[in-house]
């Protein structure tokens, strides 16, 4: 099928919490294709979040296991404009039995059926008929079914027969495996520093995500260059907004917090145990040496210390950072955090 792109596999759409539900839910649907209770499956989410992708590897999953199969795959706007141009030539019998003699339909951002009247009636009628004998339907949108403006109130029920999924933003591990993939197939490796730079900095779009890539490794592979840090800073300034956003001690705070896992709170208590006063120290120190604020507002801001609090932290971290190697370390992950924001 021409329709299909067979580079969009299950095999490298890579699994996350943001996508588990909507991916398993589509490999169950690739084996048993209409023999499921997700009919129809509708996968959702914003753009550049993997549906087209999905939707796709569920096609390509279904031709490889049944070749025979009959699977249509369409973006909902060339359906509509397929309506208008066999309204003008006369030929809609033809386009409602193309249609219909599929085993499975793959209709891709169906939000674009928004106020296109008579093409949401032909495709109700068309949805009915594959439904009734057993046929699978899948689609996609930018919205959960409910939320779907422009579409006739009887489309929209049937869309929520089945299971909608939705697709959401990868988190920082999952992207930076998209990105190792990405790498992989190409066959170029960059530094982990600049893969995790990239993969902090572009947090909400896949597609964006493998764009900065695409044209990293483009730009390695004309100057033949290894590209370290610095250098991919620079070249991806088109794609990262504020690179210099000023560092803020709640940021410094929050990584640090997590880094330890203790609550965010609790470095601003009044608390003596251990980590926190470690978390807090930490904190202090970073604050001096990340930000503008002075040591009496660095003090009042960690739970209204005084500046000589801050001072005595600052001196025991940097007593730490000489002697205990592993405290050392811990500071150093965490400036390489906050280096990458
Ligand atoms: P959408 O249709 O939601 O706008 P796409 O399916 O076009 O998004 O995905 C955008 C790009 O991101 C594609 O190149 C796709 O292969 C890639 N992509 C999205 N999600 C993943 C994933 N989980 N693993 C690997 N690549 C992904
Ligand atoms: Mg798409």
């Amino acid at each position: 099928d021409p329709q299909l792109n067979a580079n969009y596999t299950f095999e490298n759409y890579i699994e996350g919490d943001c996508n588990r539900l909507a991916r398993s839910a589509g490999y169950a649907v690739a084996a048993k294709p209409g023999g499921t209770s997700f009919n129809p499956l509708m996968i959702y989410g914003g753009v550049g979040l993997g549906k087209t992708h999905l939707a796709q590897a569920i096609g390509n999953e279904i031709k490889r296991n049944m070749p025979d199969k009959l699977v249509i795959y369409v973006s909902c706007e060339k359906f509509c404009q397929q309506f208008v141009d066999s309204l003008k030539n006369n030929t809609i019998n033809d386009f409602v039995n193309f249609y219909q003699a599929m085993d499975v339909i793959i209709m891709d951002d169906v939000h674009n059926f928004a106020g296109k009247e008579k093409t949401q009636d032909i495709f109700f009628h068309i949805f009915n008929h594959l439904h009734q004998s057993g046929k699978q339907v899948i689609l996609s949108s930018d919205k959960a079914p409910k939320d779907l403006a422009g579409l006739e109130e009887r489309l929209l029920s049937r869309f929520k027969w089945g299971l909608s999924a939705d697709l959401q933003v990868p988190d920082l591990e999952t992207r930076i495996a998209i990105l190792r993939k990405k790498m992989y197939a190409d066959g170029i490796e960059l530094p982990a520093e600049v893969v995790e730079y990239v993969a902090h900095n572009i947090d909400n779009n896949v597609r964006e995500l493998e764009g900065a890539m695409v044209s990293l490794l483009a730009q390695s592979t004309l100057n033949k260059k290894d590209i370290d840090l610095a250098l991919a800073k620079q070249m991806l300034k088109n794609f990262i907004k504020n690179t210099s956003k000023e560092i803020s001690m709640e940021y410094i705070q929050k990584l640090v917090c997590e880094y330890f896992e203790v609550p965010v709170d609790m470095v601003k208590s009044q608390t003596r145990k251990r980590e926190i006063v470690q978390a807090r120290q930490i904190s202090m120190y970073l604050s001096k040496s990340h930000t503008k604020s002075s040591l009496k507002t660095i003090g009042a801001f960690f739970g209204g210390r005084d500046h000589s609090t801050v001072i005595y932290a600052c001196q025991t971290v940097e007593d730490l950072i000489d002697t205990d190697k592993k405290f050392k370390g811990y500071v150093h992950d965490i400036q390489k955090k906050l280096k990458m924001s």
